[in-house]
């Protein structure tokens, strides 16, 4: 593939993507779920089937040829992603997502520090997968969770948020981007408030990745957490990335092999960070796939990805705007490409079995944010999120469709 980064192709690009050729009961796919999980291009596809056909050995483990093949690819993706995130890969853990990673932070960091007394400071748009880790360490540590208020507009209120950075908060989880808002945090400042008052921060990078160049050693987080599958990468990839003093930190979360030097019963010395926390035989291909989606991400440029985002999101916002009937939740100053909507009567779930009929792929339900839903007073939205392989086309037949199922249901 050939890439003009002045002036993509954009119509190129999405045919780089064999599952968008395919149809859905009988009408072209309108792939309008990437926010839940991204497709992917045939260059990752290609470079994990190149791996099992040709490379399949295990990592760090076999002297033969194939392994340090295996090992210098899975090292050389681990580099790929630090590079994309500028960060060093030596503090890059690869993890099997984001879910995974934020575990990580809490079990291996937040376990062993927080007594009764602590508090966890989390917002109100965080997904379950930010959420409940830090439950979980709450009730074995003693600590308190406190909540982070949002505006009805979806924005994260930043006065509330400073006011709840009390003595007693030692952790703050933040999202960088909502899943149901499209909500852009701004992660730096929250990063620079916390840090001037001694809190670690965990930023959820689930949702930004897919959409913008992230650039994680100027957010001057903690810890920075992501899931490979949602930009491009294959499921079962992701990293936390940790400031070094972190990834000193005992004990580890995982033991096993890998994780460890010498093995006695006397005792066991730990392999040095990220390998430290990645006990076990990693997604040894799936990470290859993840380093061939990076190199696809940086060759298109995340600038021109974001920008064709933002004119798909423009033009979406638009049209949507005309339906009857028709509220979106997330109305956040330069959001990302993801849309939360109800409409009138209908209930999530059936509108988007209707509209899947009609070819349309939108998630609907409480994606994962329980909280988020409550303060909405709303059970479960409809999600209609893009990616920069989408089309104007597209989007004016999703609200054909909208307008079809909503006389349907009328
Ligand atoms: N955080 C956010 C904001 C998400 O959108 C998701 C995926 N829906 C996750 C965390 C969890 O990611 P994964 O399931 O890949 O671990």
């Amino acid at each position: 593939m050939s890439i003009d980064r002045a002036a993509v192709d954009w119509a190129a690009v999405r045919a780089e993507f064999p599952l968008l050729q395919r149809e859905v009961h009988g009408k072209p796919l309108v792939y309008l779920d990437s926010a839940n999980t991204g497709q992917k291009p045939a260059a990752v596809i290609d470079a994990t089937d190149d791996f099992y056909r040709r490379h399949n050995a295990n990592v760090s483990r076999a002297v033969h040829a194939l392994g340090s093949e295996a090992t210098e690819a899975y090292e050389a993706a681990r580099g790929k992603l630090a590079r994309h995130l500028n960060v060093r890969a030596d503090e890059l853990v690869l993890t099997s997502g984001t879910t995974f990673a934020i575990n990580l932070a809490a079990y291996s960091w937040a376990l062993p520090r927080l007594e009764p007394g602590d508090a966890i400071l989390v917002s109100r748009m965080e997904h379950h997968a930010n959420i409940v880790p830090w439950q979980l360490v709450a009730e074995r540590t003693g600590a308190t969770i406190k909540v982070a208020d949002i505006t009805p507009d979806g924005v994260l209120d930043l006065d509330a948020l400073e006011a709840a950075m009390t003595g007693e908060v030692r952790l703050l989880a933040v999202t960088h981007v909502s899943n149901v808002l499209g909500t852009v945090n701004p992660v730096r400042e929250i990063c620079r408030m916390a840090r001037k008052r001694g809190i670690v921060t965990v930023v959820d990078g689930s949702q930004a990745l897919p959409h913008m160049a992230v650039d994680v050693a100027a957010i001057g987080c903690d810890f920075y957490a992501l899931t490979g599958h949602k930009m491009c990468g294959p499921t079962g990839t992701g990293a936390l990335w940790a400031r070094r003093e972190h990834l000193q930190a005992r004990p580890p979360f995982l033991g096993g092999g890998e994780m460890s030097r010498q093995v006695s019963f006397g005792g066991t010395p730990f392999n040095a960070p990220p390998h430290r926390f990645e006990a076990g035989t990693p997604n040894i291909a799936g990470h290859i796939g993840l380093g061939a989606a990076v190199d696809y991400l940086d060759a298109l440029g995340m600038d021109n990805i974001a920008a064709r985002e933002q004119e798909l999101l423009a033009h979406l916002d638009e049209e949507m705007g005309k339906v009857e009937g028709l509220r979106v939740i997330g109305k956040a100053p330069g959001k990302a490409a993801v849309v939360s909507f109800l409409l009138d009567g209908a209930h999530g779930h059936d509108l988007a079995t209707l509209l899947d009929l009609e070819g349309v792929a939108v998630r609907s339900g409480h994606h994962c944010a329980h909280p988020l839903m409550a303060y909405y007073g709303v059970p479960a939205t409809c999600r209609a999120s893009l990616a920069f392989y989408n089309t104007h086309e597209e989007i004016d037949a999703f609200i054909a469709a909208l307008r079809k199922v909503r006389k349907l249901l009328a």
